[in-house]
Protein backbone atom coordinates (compact mmCIF):
# COMPACT_ATOMS: atom_id res chain seq x y z
CA UNK A 1 0.00 0.00 0.00
CA UNK A 2 2.80 2.40 0.93
CA UNK A 3 4.50 2.00 -2.12
CA UNK A 4 1.78 3.43 -4.24
CA UNK A 5 0.96 6.64 -2.03
CA UNK A 6 4.67 7.64 -2.07
CA UNK A 7 4.81 8.26 -5.75
CA UNK A 8 1.04 9.69 -5.49
CA UNK A 9 2.83 12.28 -2.24
CA UNK A 10 5.69 13.28 -4.90
CA UNK A 11 3.34 14.17 -7.63
CA UNK A 12 0.76 16.19 -5.73
CA UNK A 13 4.03 17.89 -4.80
CA UNK A 14 4.88 18.64 -8.05
CA UNK A 15 2.94 21.86 -9.00
CA UNK A 16 2.05 22.35 -12.88
CA UNK A 17 4.03 24.05 -15.02
CA UNK A 18 2.35 27.46 -16.06
CA UNK A 19 3.17 31.17 -15.70
CA UNK A 20 3.12 32.72 -12.95
CA UNK A 21 2.64 36.39 -11.90
CA UNK A 22 5.66 37.94 -9.34
CA UNK A 23 5.13 40.53 -8.40
CA UNK A 24 7.94 42.62 -5.64
CA UNK A 25 7.65 46.32 -4.25
CA UNK A 26 10.41 48.41 -3.24
CA UNK A 27 11.11 52.43 -1.85
CA UNK A 28 13.09 53.93 -4.96
CA UNK A 29 13.33 57.63 -5.83
CA UNK A 30 10.97 58.22 -3.43
CA UNK A 31 8.66 56.46 -4.71
CA UNK A 32 7.06 53.18 -4.46
CA UNK A 33 7.59 51.16 -7.21
CA UNK A 34 6.15 47.94 -8.11
CA UNK A 35 7.58 45.25 -10.61
CA UNK A 36 5.16 42.60 -11.56
CA UNK A 37 6.64 39.96 -14.24
CA UNK A 38 4.39 37.06 -15.87
CA UNK A 39 7.24 33.79 -16.50
CA UNK A 40 7.30 30.41 -16.21
CA UNK A 41 10.18 30.02 -13.50
CA UNK A 42 9.72 32.32 -10.36
CA UNK A 43 12.46 31.74 -8.59
CA UNK A 44 14.44 33.67 -11.69
CA UNK A 45 12.53 36.17 -11.92
CA UNK A 46 12.42 36.89 -8.93
CA UNK A 47 16.35 37.37 -9.09
CA UNK A 48 15.45 39.09 -12.30
CA UNK A 49 13.24 41.74 -10.19
CA UNK A 50 15.96 42.17 -7.62
CA UNK A 51 18.36 43.47 -10.48
CA UNK A 52 15.75 45.47 -12.12
CA UNK A 53 15.56 47.44 -8.86
CA UNK A 54 19.61 47.84 -8.42
CA UNK A 55 19.70 49.48 -12.01
CA UNK A 56 16.85 51.77 -10.32
CA UNK A 57 18.97 52.09 -7.70
CA UNK A 58 22.06 52.72 -9.68
CA UNK A 59 20.43 55.39 -12.29
CA UNK A 60 19.21 57.63 -8.48
CA UNK A 61 22.85 57.55 -7.41
CA UNK A 62 24.10 58.71 -10.58
CA UNK A 63 20.93 61.62 -10.52
CA UNK A 64 20.01 62.59 -7.00
CA UNK A 65 20.14 66.08 -6.07
CA UNK A 66 20.40 65.12 -2.55
CA UNK A 67 22.83 62.41 -2.85
CA UNK A 68 26.65 62.81 -1.89
CA UNK A 69 28.62 62.44 -4.22
CA UNK A 70 26.00 62.13 -7.46
CA UNK A 71 27.17 63.37 -10.86
CA UNK A 72 24.12 65.97 -10.89
CA UNK A 73 25.81 67.53 -7.29
CA UNK A 74 28.68 67.39 -9.10
CA UNK A 75 27.39 69.16 -12.34
CA UNK A 76 25.86 71.49 -9.76
CA UNK A 77 28.87 72.41 -7.51
CA UNK A 78 31.18 73.05 -10.68
CA UNK A 79 28.40 75.47 -11.71
CA UNK A 80 29.65 78.82 -13.26
CA UNK A 81 33.02 77.01 -13.01
CA UNK A 82 33.75 74.07 -15.33
CA UNK A 83 32.15 71.66 -17.51
CA UNK A 84 32.03 68.01 -15.79
CA UNK A 85 32.25 64.70 -17.68
CA UNK A 86 29.36 62.67 -16.86
CA UNK A 87 28.62 58.65 -17.31
CA UNK A 88 26.54 58.35 -20.59
CA UNK A 89 23.28 57.51 -18.43
CA UNK A 90 23.17 61.57 -17.45
CA UNK A 91 24.21 62.38 -20.97
CA UNK A 92 21.78 60.60 -22.59
CA UNK A 93 18.47 62.16 -19.98
CA UNK A 94 19.75 65.98 -20.19
CA UNK A 95 20.19 65.66 -23.95
CA UNK A 96 16.09 63.98 -23.87
CA UNK A 97 15.47 66.77 -20.96
CA UNK A 98 16.97 69.90 -23.54
CA UNK A 99 14.90 68.36 -26.64
CA UNK A 100 11.63 68.81 -24.67
CA UNK A 101 12.99 72.26 -23.32
CA UNK A 102 13.16 73.06 -27.14
CA UNK A 103 9.57 71.29 -27.66
CA UNK A 104 8.17 72.85 -25.39
CA UNK A 105 9.65 76.53 -25.37
CA UNK A 106 10.92 76.52 -22.23
CA UNK A 107 7.88 74.69 -20.08
CA UNK A 108 10.15 72.08 -19.17
CA UNK A 109 13.41 73.34 -18.03
CA UNK A 110 15.76 71.10 -15.44
CA UNK A 111 17.61 73.79 -14.70
CA UNK A 112 14.71 75.09 -12.32
CA UNK A 113 17.01 73.34 -9.22
CA UNK A 114 17.13 76.80 -7.31
CA UNK A 115 13.34 77.50 -7.35
CA UNK A 116 12.45 74.20 -6.44
CA UNK A 117 14.50 74.71 -3.54
CA UNK A 118 13.02 77.78 -3.14
CA UNK A 119 9.22 76.23 -3.03
CA UNK A 120 10.51 73.67 -0.82
CA UNK A 121 11.68 76.13 1.76
CA UNK A 122 8.66 78.55 2.02
CA UNK A 123 6.76 75.27 2.01
CA UNK A 124 7.86 74.19 5.10
CA UNK A 125 7.92 77.59 6.26
CA UNK A 126 4.10 77.84 5.42
CA UNK A 127 4.41 80.82 3.41
CA UNK A 128 4.27 82.11 -0.04
CA UNK A 129 7.61 83.42 -1.71
CA UNK A 130 8.02 87.44 -2.68
CA UNK A 131 8.02 88.73 -6.21
CA UNK A 132 11.63 89.31 -5.51
CA UNK A 133 12.66 86.15 -4.13
CA UNK A 134 10.91 84.27 -7.07
CA UNK A 135 12.62 86.83 -9.73
CA UNK A 136 16.31 86.57 -8.00
CA UNK A 137 16.28 83.11 -8.49
CA UNK A 138 14.77 83.50 -11.18
CA UNK A 139 17.40 85.08 -12.81
CA UNK A 140 19.49 81.77 -12.72
CA UNK A 141 17.04 79.39 -14.37
CA UNK A 142 17.02 79.27 -17.99
CA UNK A 143 18.23 76.25 -20.04
CA UNK A 144 20.05 78.15 -22.74
CA UNK A 145 22.43 78.54 -19.41
CA UNK A 146 23.31 74.65 -19.79
CA UNK A 147 26.64 73.95 -22.17
CA UNK A 148 26.46 70.26 -23.37
CA UNK A 149 29.41 69.47 -25.39
CA UNK A 150 28.88 66.21 -27.50
CA UNK A 151 32.50 65.57 -28.43
CA UNK A 152 33.74 65.31 -24.55
CA UNK A 153 30.72 63.84 -23.07
CA UNK A 154 30.51 67.45 -20.38
CA UNK A 155 28.08 69.30 -19.03
CA UNK A 156 28.45 73.33 -17.71
CA UNK A 157 25.92 75.02 -16.29
CA UNK A 158 27.84 78.69 -17.06
CA UNK A 159 26.19 80.83 -14.21
CA UNK A 160 27.42 80.51 -11.09
CA UNK A 161 25.27 78.92 -8.31
CA UNK A 162 22.64 77.29 -11.28
CA UNK A 163 21.23 74.13 -9.89
CA UNK A 164 20.02 71.45 -12.25
CA UNK A 165 17.81 69.35 -11.20
CA UNK A 166 15.98 65.90 -12.79
CA UNK A 167 12.81 65.61 -10.87
CA UNK A 168 10.69 65.55 -13.70
CA UNK A 169 12.38 63.28 -15.75
CA UNK A 170 14.83 60.89 -13.52
CA UNK A 171 12.37 58.62 -12.84
CA UNK A 172 11.55 57.72 -15.71
CA UNK A 173 14.40 57.17 -17.17
CA UNK A 174 15.03 54.75 -14.50
CA UNK A 175 12.00 52.74 -15.01
CA UNK A 176 12.76 52.42 -18.58
CA UNK A 177 16.26 50.66 -17.43
CA UNK A 178 14.47 48.56 -15.14
CA UNK A 179 11.63 47.38 -17.89
CA UNK A 180 14.30 47.18 -20.87
CA UNK A 181 17.03 44.97 -18.08
CA UNK A 182 13.95 42.96 -17.86
CA UNK A 183 12.88 42.35 -21.76
CA UNK A 184 17.05 41.70 -22.42
CA UNK A 185 16.84 38.76 -19.92
CA UNK A 186 14.32 37.15 -21.64
CA UNK A 187 11.19 38.55 -19.75
CA UNK A 188 8.14 39.67 -21.98
CA UNK A 189 5.01 40.30 -19.67
CA UNK A 190 6.24 42.91 -17.52
CA UNK A 191 4.91 46.14 -15.35
CA UNK A 192 6.98 48.71 -13.89
CA UNK A 193 5.12 51.04 -11.63
CA UNK A 194 6.80 53.72 -10.27
CA UNK A 195 3.27 55.08 -8.57
CA UNK A 196 1.70 55.77 -11.26
CA UNK A 197 4.28 56.50 -14.02
CA UNK A 198 4.56 53.14 -15.84
CA UNK A 199 5.84 50.95 -18.30
CA UNK A 200 4.09 47.71 -19.40
CA UNK A 201 5.03 44.81 -21.99
CA UNK A 202 3.11 41.81 -23.35
CA UNK A 203 0.42 40.85 -21.33
CA UNK A 204 -1.09 39.50 -18.09
CA UNK A 205 -1.63 36.50 -18.82
CA UNK A 206 -3.16 36.91 -21.88
CA UNK A 207 -4.90 40.28 -21.33
CA UNK A 208 -3.67 43.79 -22.09
CA UNK A 209 -2.32 45.29 -18.89
CA UNK A 210 -5.46 47.85 -17.40
CA UNK A 211 -3.92 50.89 -16.05
CA UNK A 212 -6.32 53.38 -13.86
CA UNK A 213 -6.13 56.78 -14.03
CA UNK A 214 -6.83 58.70 -10.59
CA UNK A 215 -9.26 61.77 -9.85
CA UNK A 216 -7.14 64.81 -9.01
CA UNK A 217 -9.34 65.60 -6.77
CA UNK A 218 -10.56 62.21 -5.58
CA UNK A 219 -7.66 59.81 -4.71
CA UNK A 220 -10.23 57.06 -4.57
CA UNK A 221 -11.82 57.59 -7.43
CA UNK A 222 -10.92 55.78 -10.98
CA UNK A 223 -11.60 58.18 -13.59
CA UNK A 224 -10.13 56.27 -16.58
CA UNK A 225 -8.99 53.29 -17.92
CA UNK A 226 -6.38 52.35 -20.29
CA UNK A 227 -5.67 48.81 -21.61
CA UNK A 228 -2.36 48.29 -22.88
CA UNK A 229 0.12 45.42 -24.23
CA UNK A 230 3.30 47.73 -25.13
CA UNK A 231 3.10 51.51 -23.06
CA UNK A 232 4.62 54.17 -21.33
CA UNK A 233 2.67 56.05 -19.02
CA UNK A 234 3.38 58.69 -17.12
CA UNK A 235 0.88 61.54 -14.74
CA UNK A 236 2.22 64.63 -13.45
CA UNK A 237 -0.59 66.25 -10.82
CA UNK A 238 -0.91 68.73 -8.23
CA UNK A 239 -2.71 66.82 -5.91
CA UNK A 240 0.39 64.60 -4.84
CA UNK A 241 2.78 67.40 -3.26
CA UNK A 242 1.11 70.59 -2.77
CA UNK A 243 0.28 73.14 0.53
CA UNK A 244 -2.41 75.19 0.40
CA UNK A 245 -2.63 78.90 1.71
CA UNK A 246 -5.04 81.05 1.40
CA UNK A 247 -7.91 78.85 0.05
CA UNK A 248 -5.06 78.58 -3.02
CA UNK A 249 -3.45 75.43 -4.02
CA UNK A 250 0.53 75.37 -4.16
CA UNK A 251 2.12 73.00 -5.91
CA UNK A 252 5.30 71.20 -7.35
CA UNK A 253 5.47 71.36 -10.82
CA UNK A 254 6.75 75.33 -11.65
CA UNK A 255 6.43 77.45 -14.63
CA UNK A 256 9.73 78.32 -15.02
CA UNK A 257 8.95 81.77 -16.93
CA UNK A 258 6.79 82.91 -13.79
CA UNK A 259 8.53 81.11 -11.18
CA UNK A 260 4.97 80.22 -9.95
CA UNK A 261 3.09 76.93 -9.61
CA UNK A 262 1.08 76.04 -13.14
CA UNK A 263 -2.34 76.76 -12.43
CA UNK A 264 -3.51 75.77 -16.00
CA UNK A 265 -4.18 72.09 -15.19
CA UNK A 266 -4.68 69.41 -12.37
CA UNK A 267 -3.52 66.67 -14.40
CA UNK A 268 -1.77 65.25 -17.43
CA UNK A 269 -1.35 62.10 -17.97
CA UNK A 270 0.67 61.03 -21.13
CA UNK A 271 1.40 57.81 -23.18
CA UNK A 272 4.33 57.48 -25.33
CA UNK A 273 6.33 54.87 -26.05
CA UNK A 274 9.49 55.34 -23.15
CA UNK A 275 8.99 56.27 -19.95
CA UNK A 276 11.55 59.10 -20.05
CA UNK A 277 9.65 61.39 -22.52
CA UNK A 278 5.98 60.82 -20.82
CA UNK A 279 7.25 61.47 -17.87
CA UNK A 280 8.78 64.93 -19.14
CA UNK A 281 6.12 65.68 -21.36
CA UNK A 282 3.80 65.15 -18.86
CA UNK A 283 5.71 68.04 -16.88
CA UNK A 284 5.69 69.71 -19.93
CA UNK A 285 2.10 69.61 -20.90
CA UNK A 286 1.07 70.60 -17.41
CA UNK A 287 2.98 73.57 -17.44
CA UNK A 288 1.99 74.47 -20.95
CA UNK A 289 -1.71 74.05 -20.35
CA UNK A 290 -4.50 72.11 -22.46
CA UNK A 291 -4.26 74.64 -25.85
CA UNK A 292 -0.77 74.70 -26.33
CA UNK A 293 -0.32 71.43 -24.65
CA UNK A 294 -2.66 69.72 -26.80
CA UNK A 295 -1.40 71.17 -29.97
CA UNK A 296 2.47 70.08 -29.02
CA UNK A 297 1.08 66.65 -28.28
CA UNK A 298 -0.79 66.95 -31.96
CA UNK A 299 2.36 67.29 -33.29
CA UNK A 300 4.37 64.54 -31.96
CA UNK A 301 3.40 61.21 -33.63
CA UNK A 302 3.84 58.51 -31.08
CA UNK A 303 2.08 60.54 -28.22
CA UNK A 304 -0.99 60.72 -26.77
CA UNK A 305 -2.03 63.03 -23.76
CA UNK A 306 -5.26 63.18 -21.48
CA UNK A 307 -5.68 66.32 -19.47
CA UNK A 308 -7.90 67.71 -16.42
CA UNK A 309 -7.77 71.01 -16.92
CA UNK A 310 -7.68 74.07 -14.45
CA UNK A 311 -11.30 73.76 -14.12
CA UNK A 312 -12.19 70.62 -13.75
CA UNK A 313 -12.32 69.61 -17.82
CA UNK A 314 -11.21 66.56 -19.55
CA UNK A 315 -9.75 67.08 -22.80
CA UNK A 316 -7.48 64.48 -24.62
CA UNK A 317 -5.59 64.29 -27.91
CA UNK A 318 -7.03 62.68 -31.11
CA UNK A 319 -5.42 58.88 -30.53
CA UNK A 320 -6.08 59.09 -26.85
CA UNK A 321 -9.88 58.59 -27.25
CA UNK A 322 -9.45 55.80 -28.97
CA UNK A 323 -7.83 53.85 -26.70
CA UNK A 324 -8.74 55.25 -22.76
CA UNK A 325 -12.78 54.34 -21.33
CA UNK A 326 -13.82 57.47 -19.06
CA UNK A 327 -15.35 55.60 -15.85
P1 LIG B 1 6.24 63.51 -9.97
O1 LIG B 1 7.68 63.58 -9.61
O2 LIG B 1 5.32 63.73 -8.83
O3 LIG B 1 5.91 62.33 -10.83
P2 LIG B 1 6.59 65.28 -12.21
O4 LIG B 1 7.06 64.17 -13.06
O5 LIG B 1 5.62 66.21 -12.82
O6 LIG B 1 5.95 64.76 -10.88
O7 LIG B 1 7.87 66.09 -11.79
C1 LIG B 1 7.81 67.12 -10.86
C2 LIG B 1 9.20 67.44 -10.42
O8 LIG B 1 9.94 67.98 -11.54
C3 LIG B 1 9.27 68.49 -9.36
O9 LIG B 1 9.27 67.92 -8.07
C4 LIG B 1 10.57 69.23 -9.67
O10 LIG B 1 11.67 68.54 -9.11
C5 LIG B 1 10.68 69.12 -11.15
N1 LIG B 1 10.06 70.24 -11.87
C6 LIG B 1 9.10 71.12 -11.44
N2 LIG B 1 8.76 71.99 -12.41
C7 LIG B 1 9.52 71.65 -13.50
C8 LIG B 1 9.64 72.19 -14.82
N3 LIG B 1 8.90 73.21 -15.23
N4 LIG B 1 10.53 71.60 -15.66
C9 LIG B 1 11.28 70.55 -15.25
N5 LIG B 1 11.21 70.01 -14.03
C10 LIG B 1 10.35 70.54 -13.16
MG1 LIG C 1 6.87 64.08 -15.04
Amino acid sequence: MCFFLIPLVLLAGCKPRGPEIVKRTQFVMGTLVEITVVAEDSQATADAITQAFQEMQRVEKLMSRSMEGSEVRRINRAAGERPVEVSRDLFSVVRVAMEVSRLSAGAFDITVGNLVSLWTRCWKENRIPSEQEVAAVLRGVGFGALDIDETNKTLFLKKEGMELTLGGIAKGYAVDRAFCGLQDGGFKNIIVNAGGDLRTGGTKLGAPWVVGIQDPRDKSRIMARLRETDAAVATSGDYERYFMKNGVRYHHILDPRTGFPSTRCRSVTVLCDELIRADSLATAVFVLGPEQGLSLVEKLPTMEALIVDGNGQIVMSSGMEERIRLE
